[in-house]
């Protein structure tokens, strides 16, 4: 079925080059595509040399969630947000936990999905109560016309805006995007280029890259999730460069999610990751002096629950993605008084 522009959304951040080419800056891809085709993500094509997004209007989730299961664990604590995402990544994960929205085989323009527009979404957010609105399950760089109508109409409405990213985006897509995203969760999946480029097809400098940027250069408010899979990221060499990374690149408040990795997708000849290895690893990020570790996917862990770094004290009690008690009192430790680094605690 061929395409109408009229109906389509022009893409941001792209320039016109020769011979109807356009050059995508979204991405760390920085795709160059030329007239008819699409980028690496699918999504966003070329047509008559100028750059469209083929997922504008196809959301293909919407529903609040806790803030916790982005996760944002110093984000707005206990509050809902409202989670959309639409089909496609940059990204090829073998482990994809969304592979069902972010890998399917889309043809071009046969994006499922409904035409739920911003305000309509906005809308939706604020009535069911939520303090955000995440763009999440899938990349949320390759949607990113229809985050910033939303993050825009959102911030109007006192909402806050939140990324779920594999890290992968450009400075120029950051800044874009710094108008109105608070808070960003990004994946390190791994300290190794080899990981990176077999697994996922994709790059590990530019994730770092981006984590430091939005670490040192904006005021995003910064978490950091690492999948552990077993025998691929969880060296104790790798985990302690990762480790070391964050607290000298980005900070020792950045708070850092070690995740239990269940076969999935087409990475399934492998054992969900042993309890004992996720403990270690939180180990290795406390001797390298980070603040805030949590395990994730290992319901009734302690390392569900913010602790003082300071003095110990239990400040956030945590069920899974349900928050029991918040004894956090003005950004403080109601104990010894130390900050607590966060977004609005
Ligand atoms: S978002 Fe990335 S993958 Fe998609 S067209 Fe742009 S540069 Fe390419």
């Amino acid at each position: 079925m061929a395409l109408k522009k009229e109906n389509l959304k022009q893409a941001v951040l792209w320039e016109a080059g020769e011979d109807k080419k356009v050059r995508c800056k979204l991405c760390n891809w920085r795709c160059l595509i030329d007239e008819g085709k699409l980028g690496r993500c699918n999504v966003r094509k070329n047509i008559g040399g100028v750059l469209y997004s083929l997922n504008y209007d196809k959301v293909c989730s919407a529903n609040p969630d806790p803030i916790e299961k982005k996760p944002l664990f110093h984000f707005q604590p206990g509050t809902s947000s409202f989670s959309i995402a639409t089909m496609g990544c940059n990204f090829r994960c073998e482990f994809c936990q969304n592979w069902q929205i972010s890998q399917a085989a889309i043809e071009d323009g046969q994006i499922a999905g409904e035409p739920i527009t911003p305000e309509q979404i906005v809308a939706a957010a604020v009535r069911s109560g939520c303090k955000s609105i995440a763009y999440t399950y899938t990349e949320p760089t390759i949607f990113m016309e229809l985050c910033n109508d939303c993050g825009r109409l959102g911030k109007e409405s006192g909402l806050t805006n939140v990324f779920v990213s594999n890290g992968f985006m450009t400075r120029e897509a950051i800044d874009f995007a710094g108008e109105w995203l608070n808070g960003i969760n990004i994946d390190l999946k791994s300290f190794n280029e080899d990981y990176y480029k077999r697994l996922c097809k994709a790059r590990l400098g530019a994730v770092l890259d981006t984590i430091r940027y939005v670490a040192k250069e904006t005021k995003i408010w910064l978490e950091v999730t690492t999948l552990l899979v077993p025998g691929e990221n969880d060296s104790d060499e790798e985990l302690k460069k990762l480790a070391d990374f964050i607290v000298n690149e980005a900070g020792a408040d950045v708070p850092w999610h070690i995740s239990r990795f269940h076969p999935q997708y087409k990475y399934l000849d492998s054992v969900a990751t042993p309890i004992e290895t996720l403990e270690r690893a939180e180990r290795i990020g406390r001797a390298a002096g980070l603040h805030y570790i949590y395990l994730g996917n290992v319901p009734g862990s302690k390392l569900e629950s913010t602790f003082c770094y300071n003095c110990g004290r239990l400040l956030i009690e945590r069920v899974g993605y349900h928050i029991s008690a918040n004894h956090i009192e003005n950004s403080c430790c109601p104990d010894c008084g130390v900050k607590i680094a966060g977004f609005e605690l």
